[in-house]
């Protein structure tokens, strides 16, 4: 036993070393990814429940490493928020993201909001407000059409700034999501104290809306909760994870405002979404 136990420890060791080595690997390559050109954006349509209409996009951060190939954003976006790196990527991306719904309209397409993430480091950046409102006069996209979403995480640590932050940044006409909402903790509080436009239900409320025996009561329950919550505070609820009819029509029907998931449209590049955008739009 003592002969196993040690080389189960030897064994943990290797792979801790194997995931520490890859991580160094990966914050070498993303310190040269942006001058490499390797990110580019995915976009996912959001579409209203109650006539599947196309509203807007969710832009998605793709890295495509010559030695690792496609990073999952999971993976790689907690290594760049380490070493400040999400900043210029930050930039990059809200940028990117600005210039492709201008670019759409510009092609005639009814006008689609584009909501671009954004990670609570960048919210600590002093030149935050400033780059999203050169952004915007660059690009000349109406403020109403950009929404930034936030996840929960830091917000709490300092709520002073992330309230003078988000408040600035809503003074520019763009609107604000809560992003996961229902995953982290004190997220109750947050709904109080800043100054959000929609509530992004996570996906695993959607998941929970039933279960291997079928309609699942208790997940129903606080999915019903979290949407009235979002109504009472006048606030639009997004359902994320939307993966099966039964899911939409469930939502639908019991009020949630927009739809994203897989069942609506997978993320994709600028060219595949314009022809989803177009069918939705004719649906
Ligand atoms: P998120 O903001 O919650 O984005 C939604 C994630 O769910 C995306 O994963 C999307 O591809 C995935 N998804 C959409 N529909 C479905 C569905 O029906 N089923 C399932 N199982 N998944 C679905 P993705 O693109 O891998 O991104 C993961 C996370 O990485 C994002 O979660 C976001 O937190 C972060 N991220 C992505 N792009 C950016 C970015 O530009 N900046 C920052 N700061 N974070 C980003
Ligand atoms: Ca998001
Ligand atoms: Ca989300
Ligand atoms: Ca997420």
């Amino acid at each position: 036993a003592k002969e196993r136990g040690r080389s189960n420890v030897q064994f943990y060791d290797a792979s801790m070393t194997a995931v520490a080595a890859e991580r160094l690997f990966m914050k070498t390559m993303l310190a040269q990814a942006l001058a490499r050109g390797q990110f580019f954006l995915h976009y996912q349509p959001l579409v209203e429940a109650a006539t599947g209409r196309p509203v807007g996009v969710e832009a998605l951060l793709r890295w495509r490493c010559d030695e690792l190939g496609l990073v999952s954003p999971a993976k790689f976006i907690p290594v760049t928020e380490e070493t400040g790196l999400i900043l210029p990527i930050g930039r990059w991306v809200l940028d990117t993201a600005c210039r492709q719904a201008r670019a759409w309209q510009e092609a005639g397409h009814p006008p689609v909001e584009i909501a671009v993430n954004l990670s609570p480091r960048q919210l600590r950046d002093p030149s935050l407000v400033d780059h999203v409102r050169s952004v915007l006069a660059d690009t000349g996209l109406d403020p109403a059409l950009l929404v930034l979403e936030i996840t929960e995480g830091l917000l709490i640590e300092d709520m002073a700034l992330s309230r003078r932050v988000l408040t600035a940044l809503k003074g520019l006409g763009i609107r604000l999501a809560l992003d996961d909402f229902g995953t982290g903790y004190s997220s109750l509080s947050y709904l109080n104290c800043l100054p959000f436009d929609i509530l992004k239900m996570d996906g695993s409320f959607t998941r929970s809306l039933s279960d291997a025996e079928g309609d699942n009561a208790g997940g129903q329950a606080i999915a019903r909760a979290i949407i009235a919550l979002a109504g009472s505070l006048n606030m639009v609820l997004v359902a994320e994870g939307v993966e099966t009819a039964e899911q939409r029509d469930w939502l639908t029907r019991n009020g949630c405002d927009l739809l994203q998931g897989y069942l609506l449209g997978r993320p994709a590049d600028a060219q595949a979404v314009t022809q989803t955008l177009r069918a939705l739009e004719r649906e």
